[in-house]
């Protein structure tokens, strides 16, 4: 296969299939098996860090109950917002897990409590992932995902300003850079277009939900009409792959239509340990993804397993 029509493997909160997602651990693993675009989920500090997490909540994936038992808010979780950045590097990070049972959520990944890992700053990882673009000669792009850009703003902190002023200083500006900046709120979207002046690409990620924070009308957003809007602010968006393929192993017609009005497509993601009932192997939802459906990029917790692909 020619390599220039490979798609972008983007790898899904690092190698998360392999390490504790988001670690700079999992991080270092997905640039070494060779993935092309490193994700960062972002959520801000109390002191307006950026750090890298999936959630505004702490509770899944660090033992902040019981570090701090008494930081709770009325609804029983833990906010990032609520600690400052020592503080949340006091936390141990661990696997993914439920915190009302305690029982981590792939039951095959990394043993859950082993190890010693630490949430990372954005800074932080950018610094590896530059470091390791020298070291190798190997560019790795960046995937930053602005997370609950409306919800942070309601409590008085500007996550996408933040965000935007350090990715520039580190050389993400723009279409040509490494970067896609990603969010699931149309209007944040439209704000980096517009008074943020973001040139770089940016990505619509579609929920499976009819509506989102921010103006966002998923429904709407995948049809013609929808994808066409888009267009004129973002480069391409983010469906989850039932929404590519559907139950009978058929494209949907969202990829060609995205394609129609000039969008990529990037669907999430790839688990060789949750596979969708349609797909027989990994190795058959990649060909379903890459071949039948012809996606532009992949976002994978198994990044070697897509780069691999076909090899
Ligand atoms: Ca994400």
């Amino acid at each position: 296969m020619a390599r220039k029509s490979f798609p972008l493997i983007i790898a899904h909160r690092g190698a998360s299939g392999y390490l504790p997602e988001h670690t700079l651990e999992a991080k270092a693993m997905a640039h070494a098996q060779g993935a092309h675009y490193i994700e960062q989920d972002l959520v801000l500090t109390k002191d307006d860090v950026p750090v890298v997490l999936h959630d505004i909540h702490v509770d899944s994936v660090t033992d902040v109950a019981e570090k701090f038992p008494k930081r709770k808010r009325s609804d029983g979780r833990y906010y990032a917002l609520d600690f400052t950045l020592a503080e949340l590097k006091t936390l141990r990070v661990m696997e993914r897990f439920d915190p009302a049972t305690g029982r981590q959520i792939f039951p095959k990944r990394f043993q859950k409590g082993l190890g010693s890992f630490q949430i990372a700053t954005l800074e932080e990882e950018l610094q590896l992932i530059q470091g390791l673009n020298r070291s190798t000669g190997r560019i790795a792009g960046i995937y930053p995902e602005i997370k609950d850009p409306a919800w942070h703003r309601a409590q008085k902190h500007d996550i996408t300003r933040i965000v935007l002023a350090i990715l520039r200083r580190y050389g993400y500006r723009s279409k040509d850079d490494p970067c896609y900046i990603q969010c699931f709120e149309l209007d944040e979207l439209k704000r980096l277009r517009g008074p943020l002046r973001w040139r770089g690409n940016l990505i619509m990620l579609l929920d499976t939900v009819a509506n989102g924070p921010g103006n966002t009308d998923f429904n709407h957003l995948r049809t013609p009409k929808g994808l066409a809007d888009l267009a004129k602010v973002a480069d391409g968006i983010g469906p989850d792959i039932e929404s590519v393929i559907a139950h009978d192993r058929k494209p949907t017609a969202l990829v060609k239509n995205a394609h129609a009005s000039g969008l990529k497509v990037h669907p999430y993601t790839f688990r060789v340990d949750e596979l969708p009932k349609f797909a027989k192997s990994p190795e058959d939802l990649l060909k379903l993804l890459f071949k039948k459906a012809g996606v532009d990029g992949l976002f994978s917790d198994f990044p070697d397993v897509a780069v691999n692909w076909g090899k």
